[in-house]
């Protein structure tokens, strides 16, 4: 049998024991995902869930892999965006996929972004307790972040994320060409959680993105291994801590400033979109610790720069509108899960690559730090 894909693609290993699998990433890979999708689930039948934006851009292609290896298909459209993660859009899926009368070793595939990753993965997580699931993500932020872990859900009105269950897939297929249609803005929010995993642990994997994100932007050969190198950082950690119970924390880096910004401006509108969050956020938690006198000014200046230079925002007077004052923002990170006995739980740095969990910091120090950053 010929191989349709043009490159080998890269394999990284999510080593989770009984659980395990591949993430396959390389430019052209949808063109294969039909054989290798038999060559997984012989003779299993699937239930597609994509969205309106990604089934006119790629779906064609995606079927015609699957037909052609003889792979028996059922799509399941729901609208782009984050709306889509909720109750209503997942009891539709649920029964759909049990009207299409797919049983257990069949199996679900997301095919979109981070959305429909974690609604799909929470259909395939509940109908019949659990059937097998397959990502193929399409966007970078769920090609590098939210296809690695398992995590997967819908929102409440109670908030983000709040219902879900941990279901690992059976198989990731990343094709960095699919980023091509990624609008710019889209396309450089993810590329925040990339720079991210250098930032937190990872001091060669940062000098490497400073040295070649214009060809990650591009499209180059360059794409394929920064999203080979973030799912293995991704990976590693959640090998080592799948419940989060401790070491997965680092990956909140930037997180808890830039969830705080998200919410203060509702995360509906389109003011920031989560990765100019976490950009934001990953300036201030360096900021913050040169402040607390744990990292060099020179090293913030460096980590600054390079966010610019890719486009992202850096400082919350870059959010358009009013924001609203410090102590509203430190209340919002105080109801975050992250606070205990007064203190809260910060990610901080000791230089590039050297972030930490810090759960003793002083709510005060946080206020009069965003005070003077709402200046
Ligand atoms: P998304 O899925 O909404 O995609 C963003 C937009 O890009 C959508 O309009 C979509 O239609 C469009 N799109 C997708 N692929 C495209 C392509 N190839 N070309 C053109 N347009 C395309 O958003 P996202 O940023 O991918 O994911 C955000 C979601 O991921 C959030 O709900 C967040 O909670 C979740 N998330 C989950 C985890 C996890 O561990 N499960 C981690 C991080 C984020
Ligand atoms: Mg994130």
């Amino acid at each position: 049998m010929t191989s349709v894909s043009p490159t080998e693609p890269i394999t990284v290993r999510v080593d989770l024991g009984a659980r395990s699998y591949d993430i396959l990433i390389g430019r052209g890979l949808l063109a294969s995902a039909g054989e290798r999708i038999a060559a997984l689930m012989p003779g299993g039948r699937l239930a597609i869930i994509t969205d309106a934006t990604v089934a006119r851009l790629h779906l064609p292609t995606l079927t015609a892999s699957l037909d052609a290896a003889g792979v028996g298909s059922t799509v399941m459209t729901v609208p782009a965006g984050e709306q889509s993660k909720c109750f209503a859009e997942y009891q539709r899926l649920c029964d759909e996929v049990l009207a299409a009368r797919l049983e257990r070793g069949d199996a679900v595939l997301a095919f979109g972004g981070g959305v429909v990753g974690d609604l799909a993965g929470f259909v395939a997580a509940s109908v019949r307790r659990g059937m097998s699931f397959i990502q193929i993500p399409t966007t970078l932020l769920s090609q590098v972040d939210s296809s690695v872990g398992g995590k997967t859900g819908i929102n409440s009105r109670h908030g983000k994320n709040l219902i879900g269950a941990f279901h690992q897939p059976d198989l990731v297929l990343a094709d960095t060409a699919l980023l091509d249609t990624l609008s710019e803005r889209e396309f450089r929010a993810g590329y925040a959680e990339v720079a991210k995993y250098g930032l937190l642990g990872d001091a060669a994997f940062f000098d490497w993105l400073e040295q070649n994100w214009q060809d990650i932007f591009a499209g180059g050969p360059a794409r394929e291994e920064a999203v080979a190198r973030s799912c293995a950082a991704k990976a590693a950690t959640v090998s080592a801590d799948e419940r989060e119970s401790g070491q997965r924390a680092l990956l909140n880096l930037g997180h808890t400033f830039g969830h705080a910004l998200e919410s203060a401006v509702d995360y509906a509108n389109e003011r920031l979109v989560h990765g100019e969050g976490v950009a934001i956020g990953m300036a201030l938690a360096h900021e913050f610790s040169a402040r607390l006198g744990l990292v060099d000014d020179a090293v913030v200046a460096r980590v600054v720069a390079h966010l610019q230079e890719v486009g992202l925002p850096v400082r919350i007077g870059q959010i358009p509108g009013q924001m609203p004052p410090a102590g509203t923002l430190l209340d919002i990170i105080a109801q975050d899960k992250k606070v205990s006995r007064g203190a809260l739980t910060f990610i901080l740095t000791r230089g590039i690559g050297q972030a930490f969990v810090e759960k003793g910091v002083d709510p005060a120090a946080v206020r009069d730090f965003l005070e003077e950053k709402l200046r």
